[in-house]
């Protein structure tokens, strides 16, 4: 949408432009019909308006008069002086000019002489264009700053050019009225730019000697030409980065004055450049640590913390803070902590949009977390980026094995022999914290056949994720108190046949799933966070509520570990020795090779074959799932009413020679999709 300030002015120059045309044509019909008197009656208002002498009005003549030369009413002459009419043949020019004169009066609608000059009046546009600039900036950057009275100050700003250009339309000299239009121009322009400079940091001050240089080193850039100028910390420049502090319970107001105190803080513009860089590198989490010497930076990329080069302290632009420090005030002023707190814990969460806001579709948003604390050299913190939406639709894209989906499916959907699972009891969904447990149950509920059976999602309204088609949505607040119970209970009343309940920890909600599975054929989903199945079991028993009552009806664990896939461009074979094949019981004949990640070479070769574009050096690149489908037998709902201890439930499961995270890690590493690192680093979790 175009500013309301560009709006504004334009149509506030068409009626300048149109009264004008129409002044001079009114004025044109009037001379040729009164005659001098008039004429001598305006110059005289011109020109005491001037500053001039005013001139004595003729008397009144009744006859018309021929064209005669005028004081131009376009402010100085704009329109340029009229010229003398010469006597010459008429030609079909001329006497379509006679024509036009007799409709509209001596000298048509278009007057005597050449009436708009082809300079002057693109000049004035020109001006009048610099000034729509000069006061959209203004809109604009009162906007960022959230200026209370913007709106006044606007208008005064409109009014001011508005009354002051009336004015200099009876100023007859062109030049002079012309000079005086620049002034209305820049003047206010500039006395703002002076006053907001005065409470802005340098780094975000403008037409500064160093705002200047900048813009200057910016342009030479486009032509390849690099200039070193110091970094621009404004927030009118760096990445499309928006943030929004977000809190429970806290009025908008308050969160605003958060947002306006964070902004003008000078570590803002950094704290969005280092957000919109993890983004750009897939990283979920970044981690600082702040000591004396120095600040080290992590990303959290597929699950794993990588190191980023340590910032320096005497890169800070002050010897007291180091510009991270500064980028820690800011968050911590967004999130409304305190910043000079660098001792106790702190935290608070945000919403981080990236990309151009006027794009919605392709917009990026993120719920950011950060929390702090100090340590014994300093001071930590972390910022966990967690995309609001989930990139994944099918179990392909979540990695689950051809062979396996069927299995999985048969766990969620109607089967035909109902003496197997699928149409009754409880599945567990689980998988370790930050394992992408959100994405598969929400690739779940679209994988189930939510077309011929009513499907619901039961969800806490803060983090709810988006909504499916054909699945009914039941929400509830924990931040008012509520648990699942009453949508739940709702959705139940309703013959929900699948509901996916998120969050079974409170009694009410098993109990209310138990009874129900009592007298009706339904199907709980639930979500878990466990390292494996038979933790997943533990915590979902862990609930007040008696076991023998729910124990009966578990169906099967679904268990998630996401493990980092080898990058496809630099992923090197290798024979694997025939000790380790062994230990992963797999005959030595049968594999001739495996993959790893590229090994390093000698300094000087490394730099010869350069990193890797695609993974930047890290070897892997984006991770895959391996699944665990455990089926919970008679004889381990024994085991588990029995109190037996995880070891035991464990064995009883491998007796049953059921699908674990090995199998699945050694499917994945004779498939080259990754290595044998990865995968001990996986199932060692
Ligand atoms: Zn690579």
């Amino acid at each position: 949408m175009m500013p309301l300030y560009f709006r504004f002015p334009v149509s506030v120059f068409l009626f300048f432009l149109c009264a004008g045309v129409l002044f001079s044509l009114s004025s044109q019909r009037c001379h040729a019909q009164v005659g001098l008197a008039e004429q001598g009656a305006v110059m005289g208002i011109q020109n005491n308006l001037a500053g001039n002498t005013p001139v004595p009005a003729a008397p009144p003549q009744v006859q018309p008069m021929p064209p005669m030369p005028m004081m131009p009413i376009m402010p100085g002459g704009m329109m340029g002086q009229p010229q003398p009419a010469a006597p010459k043949p008429k030609t079909k020019k001329d006497l379509l000019k006679d024509k036009s004169d007799e409709l509209f009066g001596n000298g048509g609608w278009w007057g005597p002489g050449g009436y708009f000059s082809p300079i002057k009046l693109p000049l004035y546009v020109l001006l009048f264009l610099i000034w729509v600039g000069c006061a959209s900036w203004i809109n604009a950057d009162q906007e960022r700053q959230q200026k209370e009275n913007r709106e006044v100050f606007n208008l005064v700003y409109l009014l001011l050019y508005g009354v002051l250009c009336t004015a200099i339309f009876f100023i007859p000299i062109f030049w002079a009225a012309f000079s005086l239009t620049v002034l209305i121009c820049f003047v206010p322009a500039l006395t703002y730019v002076v006053i907001r400079n005065q409470s802005l940091p340098p780094g975000d001050q403008v037409l500064t000697r160093e705002h200047l240089w900048f813009l200057f080193a910016v342009a030479m850039g486009k032509f390849g030409i690099k200039i070193q100028h110091g970094q621009r910390l404004t927030y009118t420049a760096g990445p499309p980065v928006e943030l929004e502090p977000v809190a429970k319970g806290v009025d908008p107001q308050t969160l605003q004055a958060r947002l306006i105190l964070a902004r003008n803080d000078p570590g803002y513009n950094l704290l969005r450049d280092n957000i919109f860089d993890a983004v750009q590198s897939r990283a979920t989490a970044l981690r600082f640590d702040f000591s004396p010497e120095e600040t080290k930076i992590w990303h959290q990329v597929d699950g794993v913390w990588l190191e980023l080069l340590p910032v320096p302290r005497k890169l800070g632009r002050s010897k007291e803070k180091d510009i991270y420090e500064e980028m820690q005030e800011a968050v911590k002023k967004l999130v409304g902590g305190n910043p000079e707190d660098r001792r106790s814990k702190q935290g608070g969460k945000f919403k981080a949009l990236i990309g151009n806001p006027k794009k919605k579709s392709k917009l990026k948003k993120f719920d950011a977390e950060y929390m702090s604390q100090g340590t014994p050299t300093g001071e930590a913190a972390i910022l966990q980026l967690h995309a609001q939406t989930v990139p994944f639709k099918t179990l392909d894209e979540i990695g689950v094995r051809t062979e396996m989906q069927p299995k999985i499916l048969a766990q969620i959907n109607q089967h035909e022999d109902e003496s197997i699972y699928g149409h009754k009891g409880f599945v567990i969904i689980s998988s370790p914290p930050t394992h992408g447990l959100r994405s598969t149950v929400s690739v779940l509920s679209r994988s189930c056949d939510r077309f011929t059976r009513d499907v619901a999602n039961i969800e806490d309204v803060n983090g709810a994720s988006e909504p499916i088609e054909n699945v009914i949505r039941g929400m509830y607040d924990t931040g008012k108190g509520e648990t699942p119970v009453k949508p739940l209970a709702d959705l139940l009343f309703r013959g929900i046949a699948v509901l996916f309940v998120r969050d079974m920890s409170a009694p009410e909600t098993v109990k209310t799933c138990c009874e129900a599975l009592l007298h009706d054929d339904r199907l709980f989903l639930t979500m878990a966070r466990a390292k494996d199945g038979v933790e997943a079991l533990r915590r979902f028993l862990a609930v007040d509520f008696p076991s023998q009552q729910i124990v009966p009806y578990i169906n099967s664990v679904i268990c998630q570990r996401l493990i980092r896939v080898l990058c496809s461009e630099c992923k090197e074979a290798y024979e694997p020795d025939p000790k380790t094949l062994q230990q992963l019981r797999l005959n030595p004949n049968q594999v001739q090779q495996l993959f790893r990640k590229r090994t390093p070479l000698p300094p000087h070769e490394e730099a010869k074959r350069g990193i890797c574009h695609k993974c930047h050096g890290v070897g892997y690149f984006g991770r895959t799932a391996l699944f665990e489908l455990l089926t919970v037998s008679d004889a381990t709902k024994a085991l588990l009413l029995s109190n037996a201890t995880p070891e035991v439930i464990r064995q009883q499961f491998n007796k049953e020679g059921q699908q674990t995270f090995l199998h699945e890690g050694i499917r994945l590493l004779l498939k080259g999709e990754t290595a044998l690192d990865e995968l001990s680093r996986v199932l060692k979790m």
